[in-house]
């Protein structure tokens, strides 16, 4: 798609466009317009929803619940509302990584405000009870919040159906530019904006919109679920197939997350005494794209919180690797990837024993 700046971007046209992705957004999860904004990124789209939704409401009181495999975005945005006089409970969740019901519904007292659990990993692909989740944060009266910046063009979403009443998601994740987010919040629900200035985004987020990028977020959120069913199904044959081949010819692998309630596009599996830097650094070197653990951590020394709250143990932590297909994925990908990953696992355990 040619974007011509200087066409899109001039007044009138501009609001015209933004207006236009707003309804291709809502259409997709069964909202309306208005209860749509546009944000920078999905790490803004939390920081809204959650501070946004806690301010308004310190009335009603000031605790929240969470769960310990969360975003970064949501797991600093709390850590800085205990520091600022919220209380914040953090849900354990099993070995695949899903959070319990029974926990949920235990630990929601009369002061609680929200309850924000993401809709599917980013990095183990485990897809929570969300529709449960929604039923239950409703007969309670508690806000719901789901961070959906993975399940978004990958699982259908509908508002309405799963009682949720903010949702984030972000650009990049599904097929548009960096630097473009949104977030959803029901027309009900209290919130105020944290960043203040003009009056754009209804006095939710003030800020010059970023024209361009939301034309694009609007037309990848409709092109992904226009043609969702395909889309899907493709991506599931691709990592069942993966998970399959190398299940089937490696020895001491564990699959990390849910083998059903899992995204489509996503694999994470552990291999046994091998340190999985080695291995990215190795599959680099035939063109292949692939994270230890998670990408958002990627650098830093520390051990992944996902890995480490399913409970698994250092040795298979470190060798851990995470691959996302996407829509230009073919089969034959998976095979040279299954080729590439059998032949440095061999190679790398070999040099470590
Ligand atoms: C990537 C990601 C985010 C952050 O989105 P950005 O647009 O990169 O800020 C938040 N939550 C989840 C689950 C993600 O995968």
């Amino acid at each position: 798609m040619v974007i011509r700046q200087h066409y899109i971007l001039c007044g009138r046209r501009g609001r015209k466009v933004v207006e236009n992705a707003r309804k291709k957004i809502a259409k997709s999860i069964n909202a309306s317009n208005e209860e749509i904004y546009f944000t920078s990124c999905g790490s803004e789209s939390d920081n809204l929803a959650i501070k946004g939704i806690m301010f308004a409401n310190k009335l009603k009181g000031k605790h929240m619940i969470t769960s310990k495999i969360e975003h970064p975005a949501v797991l600093n945005t709390c850590r800085w509302l205990e520091n600022n006089g919220f209380e914040v409970t953090y849900l354990s969740v099993d070995c695949n990584g899903k959070i319990s019901l029974k926990e949920l519904e235990d630990s929601i007292r009369n002061d609680t405000v929200l309850i924000s659990i993401m809709s599917a990993n980013n990095e183990i692909g485990t897809i929570q009870p969300i529709e449960q989740i929604g039923k239950i944060a409703k007969s309670k009266g508690v806000v719901f919040h789901t961070d959906a910046v993975q399940a978004m063009g990958n699982m259908l979403l509908d508002v309405k159906k799963m009682n949720v009443d903010a949702l984030s998601m972000s650009g990049h994740k599904l097929y548009a530019p960096k630097g473009v987010g949104a977030l959803y919040v029901n027309s009900d629900i209290k919130f105020e904006q944290i960043q203040h200035g003009g009056h754009q985004e209804k006095n939710k987020r003030a800020g010059t919109e970023n024209v361009p990028s939301i034309l694009a977020i609007g037309e990848a959120v409709e092109l992904l679920y226009s043609d969702f069913e395909e889309h899907n199904k493709k991506l599931q044959n691709l990592r069942d197939f993966f998970i399959s081949e190398i299940e089937s010819k490696i020895c001491d692998v564990r699959l990390n997350g849910d083998r059903f309630d899992r995204l489509p596009g996503n694999a994470n599996f552990s291999f046994k005494n091998v340190d999985a830097s080695q291995l990215l650094l190795y599959l680099d070197s035939f063109g292949i794209c692939a994270s230890a653990g998670s990408a958002c951590t990627a650098g830093s020394a520390e051990p992944s919180h996902v890995l480490l709250a399913i409970g698994l143990k250092e040795e298979y932590i470190q060798g851990a690797l995470r691959v996302t297909f996407g829509i230009d994925n073919t089969i034959e990908d998976v095979k040279y990837l299954v080729d590439k990953i059998k032949c440095g696992v061999e190679k790398y355990r070999a040099d470590n024993t």
